[in-house]
């Protein structure tokens, strides 16, 4: 097979372990800058152009789009569906995974258990907010935040009110949760690839910090996860419509609440904490389920 990774660098942890991964398997695999693709969208037999040739006879695509550029990422990758690539995670499920509001509208409409979550638009309406998601503590995010940037914790009901206001004044799109205190700091990473999860670790966050991404200093190491928090990443992955995903839960009181859902899941930390190679894990899947045109939406949108 030929396989195109969309990724910024070929010398990334996740990128460099699916080449590895890809040739191991006697498989040709292409990185494209994502941003260096661009595209004919006018004649009826779709182009993308790299680097002055025309990409041709690819069978699969991997997408490893970086939040910043989602715009341009998943045009070019509707554009490798509109050509009948195969793609790992498709563009639509990978648009929707971004945007958390849209993610938890989603997941609730199925019954997956989640933070108490409000979402407002207006100023006017904080107080009945706070009431609404149980008052302070309370986590309020940014919408299209990642790596725990723009995710801030509001210990009392004026610190909430005051980061609340600010944000809207910014005329920023917030989400306002509960505050999952018994988690103490720790998540759980699920990596899903088709209906299993095939690793998942614990992800604590340095002391005097509640965010246990990696990024922002966490630990990784390995967990036994119980039945209920095997299928709830499953399903999530699968509301969202996504093939390989990193599925975030937290334990609560309430049971398994999943966080968010995210469709380029680093394969660093997981691989590090497990010792899995999941890297080999998606390159198998693909070579289970790639065909040709083989899309629910066919870059339609
Ligand atoms: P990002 O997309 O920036 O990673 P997340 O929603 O995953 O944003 O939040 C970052 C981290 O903050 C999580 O990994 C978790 O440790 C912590 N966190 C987020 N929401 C909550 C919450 N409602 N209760 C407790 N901890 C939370
Ligand atoms: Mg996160």
């Amino acid at each position: 097979m030929k396989i195109a990774i969309l990724s910024r660098k070929r010398s990334l942890y996740s990128t460099t372990r699916l080449i590895e991964a890809a040739e191991q398997r006697g498989h040709e695999a292409q990185v494209i800058n994502t941003l260096r693709a661009y595209m004919n969208i006018a004649s009826n037999r779709p182009e993308i152009h790299y680097n002055g040739q025309i990409l041709a006879d690819f069978d699969a695509v991997i997408p490893r789009i970086g939040a910043s550029v989602t715009f341009y990422g998943t045009a070019l990758l509707r554009q490798f569906e509109m050509m009948g690539v195969y793609p790992l995670n498709e563009s639509v499920a990978i648009s929707r995974s971004r945007d958390k509001l849209r993610s938890l509208q989603l997941l609730a409409r199925k019954g997956i258990g989640l933070p108490v979550t409000g979402f407002a638009h207006s100023p006017d309406d904080i107080q009945d907010l706070l009431t609404m998601v149980g008052g302070a503590p309370v986590v309020i995010k940014l919408l299209e935040g990642t790596q725990g940037i723009g995710v801030v914790l509001a210990e009392t009901q004026k610190a909430a009110e005051s980061v609340i206001e600010a944000f809207l004044g910014l005329k920023a799109n917030i989400l306002v949760q509960e505050y999952i205190r018994e988690a103490g700091g720790a998540d759980i990473r699920c990596f899903v690839i088709g209906d299993k999860v095939v690793a998942a670790m614990k992800r604590q966050a340095v002391s005097g910090e509640f965010r246990s991404n990696l990024h922002r200093g966490g630990s990784a190491s390995i967990i036994k996860i119980t039945p209920e928090e095997r299928s709830t990443a499953v399903r999530a992955a699968s509301i969202m419509g996504l093939n390989v995903a990193g599925v975030d839960i937290l334990r609560s009181n309430h049971g398994a609440v999943v966080m968010e859902v995210n469709s380029s899941p680093g394969l660093e930390g997981i691989e590090v904490a497990t010792g899995k190679d999941i890297a080999g894990m998606i390159i198998d899947f693909i070579d289970r389920n790639a065909r040709p045109h083989r899309t629910r939406t066919k870059g339609k949108g």
